[in-house]
């Protein structure tokens, strides 16, 4: 395989899918060297035939706003590769919702996926429905009318879709509602991230954040530290960030930089356990700006607007929030402010020419898909309690998740290691997760 090749053929077959080519680009590069030393690998052509989903469903999602006026978005899933499992992986609102993203994501997904070591495909899904400013009844008219399109494609053994950006458990729980209402059974399985007491799991909702900061203890422990007094800059107020900043502050961090598309709020001395149920608050108002927080707690804590996070000093950084919100002028200046660590929370939360810069001044990064692992994870844990029709105990679930990804990290590590020494968690997090998919699509013939 040569990566040159591959992405010659992709990129001439599908111009202007920037983010997928992106993500792809940087697995190849990853596995490349490992690839070649498996004459099986190429002569089943397993990357030609990963970087192409199994099938996409398009479809139109028409509901009516509280005017009375008709709307119509569009709906996908991109169901990527089964060869772990059923396909999973979270559905997007956003507005900048298109094919090309939902195809990076759904790539990331199966190698994410398979580092879990639980038995799950990649898949992603969503829509270009903007859930800023929409009313809670509007959100569920539309959750119903994706619906009506998709539950035929989903199932626990099928195809099992959770959050992600703009939707969280209360799109969840009306997705889950109509899809009981039109597949006639109560089979929860086929979406995770429910509320707790009809399917859902306990822990699921912090999982993504917890397992982040699991991971990052782990990163800080190779250099024999720990998060105690360290300076942490998250980019978001969602799930994520909240999630991330709970488990950071119960450890002894202090999280000086929450941000939104507003700006950035600067908080001395760390948040507090008020602050933090703050963030569920500033979510819940569906008006997607972080200043309302820098009101409220003006005593400690100064809003920015236009700027990220990016330029609090920190030691340790951690985007939370969107795809490539972090770019090379970004990292140079949180290089230049001192950072030591950092680690991808949100899918490809940083742009190559960051990843580059903060390796070229040997500071461990951590990428998204392993990173971010813990919050599928939990998923597929949700998933076990939903088959046995029985639930964990907080305490359960989460020595599940640290276990989970400290095996992640000790899988990076092995693979990421190079001749010096140092640790790629890049490399590491790619190859780990690439071995486990090829060497089932070889087991399952070509298909
Ligand atoms: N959207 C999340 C992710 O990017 C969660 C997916 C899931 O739980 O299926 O991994």
């Amino acid at each position: 395989m040569k990566v040159q090749d591959i992405m010659a053929h992709l990129e001439a077959k599908h111009p202007g899918e920037s983010e997928y080519l992106q993500a792809v680009r940087e697995v190849l590069e990853s596995i490349e060297e490992v690839y070649n030393q498996h004459p099986e690998f190429e002569k089943a052509k397993i990357v030609e035939r990963l970087v192409e989903p199994d099938r996409i469903f398009t479809f139109r999602v028409t509901w009516v706003d509280d005017k009375g006026e008709v709307q119509t978005n569009l709906g996908y899933r991109v169901q990527f590769n089964a060869a772990l499992g059923a396909y999973k992986g979270g559905l997007r609102f956003h507005k900048a919702v298109n094919v090309s993203m939902l195809k990076f994501l759904g790539f990331e997904q199966i190698f994410k996926n398979s580092l879990t070591n639980l038995p799950l495909g990649g898949g992603k899904g969503g829509s270009d429905f903007d859930p800023v400013g929409k009313s809670d009844a509007e959100v569920m008219r539309f959750c119903q009318a994706f619906m009506y399109e998709l539950w035929r494609n989903i199932g626990p053994d099928q195809d099992s879709p959770a959050g992600d950006v703009g939707v969280g458990g209360r799109e969840i729980g009306y997705l889950y509602g109509a899809y009981k209402k039109l597949a006639r059974e109560h089979s929860t399985g086929a979406l995770t991230g429910k509320s707790y007491g009809w399917g859902g799991s306990l822990i699921r909702p912090e999982a993504t954040g917890f397992g982040a900061i699991y991971y990052v203890e782990r990163m800080l422990k190779e250099k024999k530290e720990s998060l105690k007094g360290k300076k942490i800059a998250l980019s978001g107020f969602g799930n994520v960030a909240w999630g991330a900043a709970t488990k950071a502050t119960e450890l002894g961090a202090e999280v000086v930089a929450i941000s939104g598309p507003d700006g950035v709020v600067e908080i001395k001395g760390g948040m507090d356990k008020k602050m933090i149920a703050y963030m569920l608050d500033l979510r819940a108002s569906g008006k997607n700006i972080v200043e309302p927080f820098a009101k409220k707690f003006s005593k400690v804590s100064k809003f920015t607007a236009g700027k990220k996070a990016w330029s609090v000093k920190c030691d340790i950084a951690c985007p939370c929030a969107f795809q490539n919100e972090l770019d090379e002028k970004d990292a140079k200046q949180l290089i230049k402010n001192g950072v030591q660590y950092v680690a991808e929370v949100s899918n490809m939360g940083c742009q190559p020419g960051a990843i580059a810069a903060f390796q070229a001044a040997g500071i461990p990064f951590g990428p998204g898909k392993a990173v971010n692992a813990g919050g599928v994870a939990t998923s597929g844990l949700e998933i076990a309690q939903n088959a046995a029709h029985y639930n964990w105990t907080s305490e359960e679930v989460d020595a599940k998740l640290h276990k989970i990804m400290n095996d992640i990290y000790d899988m990076c590590v092995q693979y990421g290691k190079e001749k010096d020494g140092s640790i790629n968690y890049v490399k590491g997090a790619n190859i780990a997760g690439f071995m486990r998919v090829a060497n089932a699509m070889l087991a399952q013939g070509t298909i």
